[in-house]
């Protein structure tokens, strides 16, 4: 089939059939597709809109143009959490030593930081020595010896996307329901999963604001999920305010392991009780647990216990990393930086928090990538001194920028200024899990 013939059809507002979708995404992996031709593709795609059918073939098509792992010798249920992207959106850290406490094992294939949102990939390099490029055969030695395994796309692990998403992202075409649904589920099908937690951000620092929205996305992510005989359910939760105390790769690390240690002070709440509800659903979605109830429970138990921590500490030392972190989480901050201030210049409540300026102040210090090739400052970011719906005097603290140099601190803390909203009266604060599927 020529790719003008396909694209022709699109272009006119025709459906494809599963066999032109085939030859599109076969043409992606094999080169025959000239990255213009994907790109025109996509983009009629993006304009005309996609079937559920069509939706389902290129998904699958995508998982297909790779590997699906085999993780039958393994006797425990294989789940997962994936998140949408948010901004101090820690939880993977957690989740996963509290779900393998808990009995499950966790193949956790993760992303790098893109736009204003983190990745876990990046904070696990954080950690000196942590090696997230495992094979296949790696990743199961490691889920063996410690219930998880936190690790990179390889290369056989959904290739079409890798192509199709950067060519997506280079003609604005990424936001569109069927075609982040295609990428998304080809790369978690392929952890060979029983089940599959999505955690769908929704607000200012999302990719997807509008709740309704959100839950067009969760709605479909979960139908594909089940269509491929994956037990799929998805948390809409509130990505308004960054999440947790700390926005920054080691800060987030440092944030996780101080939870792991029961050690957490109040802003970091958000992230507990967050990990908590994504754990609770996996335990439920697996059969594990009985009732989210349950699920709250057992996953409590496994901080409190320190299983979660040892968990946490045999995976970095199957991983490479310097597991001492986890008696002293303050090795991670040992690198120099500057801090600077961001206080109150009015009394009354913190009635919002903008997660996006924060988000992007991070990546514009180091933190982040503007293109896939930047480098991270795993050292630099942002602290939360105090959460929405406290209330502030003038002059009183509200965050702190880590910075790399004392210029840098005084611009940023100045420009984050309006990232805070102050009003006379309390705000009603927005439920963490504001809708499930
Ligand atoms: N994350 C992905 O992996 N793919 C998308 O299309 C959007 C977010």
């Amino acid at each position: 089939m020529r790719p003008q013939q396909i694209i022709e059809r699109k272009r006119d507002g025709r459906a494809l059939s599963t066999a032109e979708i085939e030859s599109f995404v076969s043409g992606v992996v094999d080169g025959r597709w000239a990255d213009y031709q994907i790109s025109a593709l996509v983009m009629a795609m993006f304009i005309n809109g996609l079937t559920k059918a069509e939706q389902t073939a290129i998904t699958r098509a995508m998982l297909e143009s790779g590997t699906i792992m085999d993780l039958s010798d393994i006797d425990a249920p294989k789940a997962d959490k994936h998140s949408t992207g948010g901004v101090g959106d820690k939880t993977s850290l957690l989740v996963a030593p509290i779900a393998a406490a808990c009995g499950l094992a966790v193949p956790m294939i993760s992303g790098r930081a893109l736009g204003h949102t983190g990745g876990t990939l990046d904070k696990l390099e954080s950690i000196a020595g942590y090696n997230v490029k495992l094979s296949f055969p790696k990743i199961k030695t490691v889920i063996r010896a410690c219930g998880f395994a936190l690790a990179g796309q390889t290369r056989s692990i959904a290739p079409a996307d890798r192509k199709l998403y950067a060519l997506r992202d280079a003609t604005a075409t990424v936001p569109y329901i069927p075609l982040i649904v295609a990428s998304i589920m080809s790369k978690k099908l392929a952890e060979g999963l029983d089940a599959l937690t999505l955690d769908v951000k929704t607000g200012k620092g999302a990719f997807i604001n509008s709740l309704p929205e959100s839950k067009k996305l969760a709605h479909a992510l979960c139908e594909t999920g089940r269509k491929f005989g994956v037990n799929t359910g998805a948390l809409i939760t509130d990505m308004t305010e960054p999440l947790g105390k700390f926005v920054g790769n080691s800060l987030e690390v440092f944030e996780c392991l101080t939870i792991l240690r029961g050690e957490s002070d109040p802003q970091m709440y958000q992230t507990l009780t967050l990990s908590i509800e994504l754990t609770s659903n996996m335990l439920v979605q697996c059969g594990v647990a009985s009732s989210l109830a349950h699920g709250r429970k057992l996953s409590t138990n496994a901080i409190d216990s320190g299983e979660a921590l040892e968990r946490f500490r045999k995976n970095v030392e199957h991983q490479g990393g310097d597991p001492r972190i986890c008696d002293d989480p303050t090795r991670l901050l040992k690198t120099r930086t500057v801090s600077g201030a961001i206080t109150a210049k009015a009394s009354g409540y913190i009635s919002g928090i903008d997660a996006f300026a924060m988000g992007s102040a991070v990546c514009s210090i180091g933190g982040g990538r503007v293109k896939a090739e930047d480098k991270i400052d795993h050292s630099v970011g942002f602290e939360s001194r105090l959460k929405v719906g406290d209330r502030v005097h003038a002059g009183e603290t509200l965050g702190i920028v880590h910075c790399r140099s004392g210029s840098q601190a005084t611009s940023i803390s100045e420009k984050l200024h309006p990232a805070y909203k102050i009003t006379d009266e309390k705000p009603k604060i927005s439920k963490l899990v504001r809708a499930r599927i």
